[in-house]
């Protein structure tokens, strides 16, 4: 069966529309972003499921409404009826933007509580997408359940894709964020990190270190994006490969820049590409989708 699952947490976002006293609501989250190109990007015949927890309020409708309408899958969102989904606002001040979340105690933290559902989630995909995000909001033992289940899916054949996506705020601490993020990059078939964030908190000196120290936790391939900078891949056999990226012309909005990166990248070697041309794809992906604002731009996937 043709079906791929992105795990993790999406949220409700509150932007200001210009109008005084006025904000305009949407939904975003980084497995979420990249759910939604890989929708745009793959043919018919796959099905694109998102999994996580929402609320049974009508926000939570919301969301589900939403990704039902943008053709993502919603049968293995667990339904939680004390719970609500998180929320985040952008204030753009100057030009710049800055970020207030409402997510802590939001039902995605439960999304890998219920091990069935899970298990039954993960059944017949053929792949599942995660991140470091994803594992972040989660309690210890839910993290080492989601680990566990998703390398029995890996033994089972399933391809597990992992970004490591490093938000220090969301962890317990730099030690603990390190120590997770290895463990999960250990069970990934192919990781996909950006390398100034792994600089910065793994210390790694260039694109190829990050790389090799994720080849050298267990995972099978790296493809490490880095801004402008060209894209540095490690295939199977540790053989390192180094695309080049042309640099946008214009730069409007970064977000979702890796997230729709992974999405160009995974469908173009769904389609039979190699990973130089997966990485090419990502990359032509990624550079419309900083030429205009938003996270979830449709102009970009030309779909
Ligand atoms: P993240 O958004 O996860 O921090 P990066 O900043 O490394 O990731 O960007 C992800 C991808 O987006 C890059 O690999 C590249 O393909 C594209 N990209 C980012 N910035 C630029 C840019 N200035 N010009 C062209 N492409 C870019």
């Amino acid at each position: 069966m043709k079906r791929i699952v992105s795990i993790g947490e999406c949220m409700g976002e509150l932007s200001e529309t210009g109008v005084p006293g006025q904000l305009s609501m949407g939904f975003a989250g980084d497995t979420l972003n990249t759910a939604w190109y890989l929708r745009r990007r793959l043919p018919v015949d796959w099905t694109v499921d998102y999994v996580t927890a929402v609320g049974t309020d009508g926000l939570s409708n919301r969301m589900v409404d939403f990704l039902n309408g943008e053709g993502i899958g919603t049968d293995h969102i667990r339904r939680l009826s004390d719970k609500t989904i998180g929320l985040y606002y952008i204030e753009l001040k100057d030009g710049e933007r800055s970020f207030a979340y409402w997510r802590s105690d939001s039902a995605a933290k439960q999304l890998a509580r219920d091990v069935e559902k899970l298990e039954l989630a993960l059944t017949g995909a053929s792949i599942a997408y995660w991140s470091g995000i994803t594992l972040a909001i989660l309690a210890p033992a839910d993290r080492i359940t989601l680990i566990d289940a998703l390398r029995g899916f890996s033994a089972r054949g399933g391809k597990v894709i992992f970004d490591s996506n490093l938000r220090p705020r969301l962890w317990e601490s730099p030690d603990d964020m390190r120590e997770w993020i290895t463990r999960a990059a250990s069970i990934a078939d192919l990781c996909l990190p950006s390398h100034e964030d792994e600089a910065s908190w793994f210390g790694d000196i260039d694109a190829e270190a990050t790389a090799r120290r994720y080849q050298r936790a267990g995972a099978g391939r790296v493809a490490v994006k880095n801004g402008a900078g060209e894209i540095s891949l490690l295939d199977a056999d540790g053989q390192l490969i180094v695309v080049p990226v042309e640099p946008a012309a214009e730069v409007v909005d970064t977000t979702a820049a890796g997230d729709s990166f992974n999405a160009g990248f995974i469908a173009e070697e769904l389609a039979g590409g190699t990973m130089v041309k997966a990485a090419r794809a990502g990359a032509a992906l990624a550079g419309r989708v900083i030429g205009a604002r938003g996270a979830l731009v449709r102009q970009a996937t030309g779909a």
